[in-house]
């Protein structure tokens, strides 16, 4: 089944998307406008992305000394990104967008994902563009945020550092206003900056006309300290070259240096960096000696409040997460694909008959084989049942920003408690599915002859960006079952039974129904044994095996209701596809969510053996 069917599926006979017509913000979109964004970006993924996925693993950026060097393929598939309209799908038609629905751009930047995950690094700049457009000032959205909207300038996020990844209250990277005037500036309150932002993807090249920097950096206090914590981090807006109000390029180079290229296991397609921020290496002149009084320092202007730094970035951090995890579910999907179509045409072995296997007759495809068809069936289940959860994920979203404020807030809530699943279970599980593609290739599989080998390598990074696996976990049960007195899971808690209920009514599904409710029992009696002491170190001790078990019971609920959807199609809809979404249904309440019982188990003893081991004791 191609992901446009799959897509289709869920997208209107499952989530109902098209009744998102009728909010006044969509009221202009259709089925058919819908439909028509997905051609457009299928279409773009096939001509420009998916033919370049291997050159771009094989031809890593590299750095001459001067500019960074990018195949042609990548400008390329930038320039067919760019004008699809795809960087500012969401914004305002007064501001040139689409006025998409959220839900519908997810699914549309699905097929670029699977085509080549790593060529294109536009959601990037939509996301930067965003962030100004939620945060910024009317001049700040006018010359940064419309310009990476066109295409003509692109945009990086720089939060970490060398010495500060998952913990961020430890950026140093510093920022002290640049002159008396420093508050005049009519694009925001002039700063010096100086530091290194580390891991930076799209942190240099080419392929624009400028880089616009999202910074996060402390402005220090009178005693010159930095101030300790979360809460003394600023934003800033950084390019990479100085440009006026009218959004020109002054013709000066701001402060900052490209230090060096990360060489990745995977992802190679976008370019990762170790930026310098303020050495002095490109000293800016115009506004004054710096900090240096010879001009370093790169310039930056801040965004929103001193000390809201991190409050801004977070505003976007659910759709990045939601992002994350359907680049996880595509990589997953191009893996199953691919492994599907080897199953088909691989002949290797017989069948054993009453008498044994007969030598003389042919080798049959190894889809034949029940452990073959394990494998397959597994990555089904794991890749559709987390792109459903996205999908679901994504309709939250437009409701949180266009539903009445009742519903409004009740999505935000059950985003708060899905986001950490819709990111980290697809990084883990989709690359388990990728994993299983290698194996169902046999020694091919191990070669660079075929895809599902970068597929692994590409999906290796999601489990650690955007938030590692362990602090999503901790997210989850140290925060988001607790916030608001336990809200968004009893929230939860409630969707979860309505869909059990119904499927209570349909004799197929009866079974997996009361497996739903047991787990969801059984989740509900570890997140309580968990905090029975109230000491986070008993609690979070496991927070890794809870994060599996609720994220495996979060996907049960999906299947079921996804099964729901499907019992209900008319019979002439009945069709091979929909046996094989049953039995991937199956698949999971048979094999995996038993799972559950060994991931809790250790959480409800808040069992401490790995935590009081001692360090040197390994
Ligand atoms: C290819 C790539 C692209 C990236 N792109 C960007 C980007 O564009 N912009 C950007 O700002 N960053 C980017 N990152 C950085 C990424 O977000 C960090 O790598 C990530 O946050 C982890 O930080 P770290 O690498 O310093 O690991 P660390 O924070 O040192 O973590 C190492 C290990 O320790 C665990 N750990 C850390 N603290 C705790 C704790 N308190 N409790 C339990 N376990 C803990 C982690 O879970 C992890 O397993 C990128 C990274 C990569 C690899």
């Amino acid at each position: 089944m191609s992901l446009r069917s799959t897509l289709d599926f869920l997208l209107y006979q499952w989530l109902d998307a098209e009744s998102l017509n009728q909010r006044p913000r969509f009221a202009e979109h259709s089925r058919e406008t819908f439909d028509a964004v997905f051609e457009t970006c299928e279409r773009i993924a096939r001509e420009k992305y998916a033919p370049f996925n291997r050159l771009v693993d094989t031809q890593e950026p590299h750095f001459d000394g001067d500019k960074v060097i990018l195949p042609q393929a990548t400008y390329e598939a930038q320039k067919a990104y760019a004008e699809s309209g795809m960087l500012s799908a969401a914004q305002d038609f007064e501001h040139g967008g689409m006025q998409l629905p959220y839900t519908i751009e997810a699914a549309a930047n699905s097929f670029f994902a699977m085509a080549s995950v790593s060529i294109g690094s536009g959601m990037l700049s939509t996301g930067n563009a965003n962030l100004l457009m939620a945060h910024g000032t009317p001049m700040q959205k006018q010359v940064f945020a419309s310009n990476e909207f066109s295409g003509r300038f692109s945009g990086t996020m720089c939060l970490s550092e060398p010495q500060a990844g998952s913990s961020l209250s430890d950026v140093a990277t510093r920022a002290t206003p640049d002159g008396e005037d420093f508050a005049q500036d009519p694009l925001g309150a002039r700063y010096r900056m100086r530091g290194n932002k580390m891991w930076i993807s799209a942190g240099d090249h080419e392929l624009t006309e400028n880089i616009i920097h999202l910074v996060l950096a402390k402005i220090p206090g009178p005693d010159s300290q930095l101030p300790a914590g979360t809460r003394g981090i600023s934003l800033f807006i950084v390019p990479k070259k100085l440009v006026n109000t009218a959004g020109e390029l002054t013709g000066e180079r701001n402060d900052v240096a490209l230090a060096g290229l990360n060489h990745k296991l995977g992802w190679r397609g976008t370019v990762n960096t170790l930026l310098n921020f303020g050495e002095g290496k490109y000293p800016v002149v115009s506004t004054g000696g710096g900090l240096d009084g010879k001009g370093a320092g790169a310039v930056g202007y801040l965004v929103g409040q001193p000390g809201e730094g991190l409050r801004c970035m977070f505003h976007m951090m659910n759709e990045a997460r939601i992002g994350v995890g359907i680049a996880a579910v595509m990589l997953g999907q191009a893996g199953y694909e691919a492994s599907l179509d080897y199953a088909k045409t691989r002949p290797q072995g017989r069948p054993s008959g009453p008498a044994g296997k007969d030598a003389t007759r042919p080798q049959v495809p190894i889809i034949e084989h029940a452990d073959v068809k394990r494998m397959l069936l597994a990555q089904k289940s794991y890749c559709e049942g987390a792109l459903a959860l996205a999908l679901y994920c994504a309709r939250l979203v437009d409701e949180q920003h266009t539903g009445t404020p009742d519903a409004a807030d009740e999505a935000r809530l059950l985003l708060e408690v899905l986001t950490p699943i819709a990111k980290s279970w697809p990084s883990e599980w989709c690359l388990e599915a990728n994993s299983l593609a290698i194996q169902v290739h046999g020694g091919y599989g191990y070669t660079r002859d075929f895809p599902v080998e970068q597929y692994w390598r590409d999906n290796r990074l999601n489990m650690i960006h955007e938030g590692t696996h362990g602090i999503q976990a901790m997210d989850l049960l140290g925060r988001k079952v607790l916030m608001e007195n336990g809200r968004g899971l009893a929230l939860l808690a409630g969707r979860i039974q309505a869909t059990a209920a119904q499927a209570q009514q349909v004799p197929e599904l009866t079974a997996h129904a009361a497996a739903l409710t047991a787990a969801w029992q059984q989740v509900t009696n570890a997140t309580q044994a968990a905090w029975a002491t109230g000491k986070p170190v008993d609690a979070l001790a496991n927070a890794v095996p809870y994060l599996q078990a609720f994220g495996h019971t979060v996907l049960a609920w999906i299947w079921l209701d996804v099964a729901l959807a499907t019992v209900r199609l008319d019979a002439s809809q009945l069709i091979a596809v929909n046996i094989g979404r049953m039995r991937a249904a199956a698949y999971f309440y048979h094999y995996e969510l038993p799972k559950i019982g060994a991931w809790l188990q250790v959480v409800a003893n808040r069992d401490l053996t790995c935590a009081d081991m001692p360090a040197d004791a390994f």
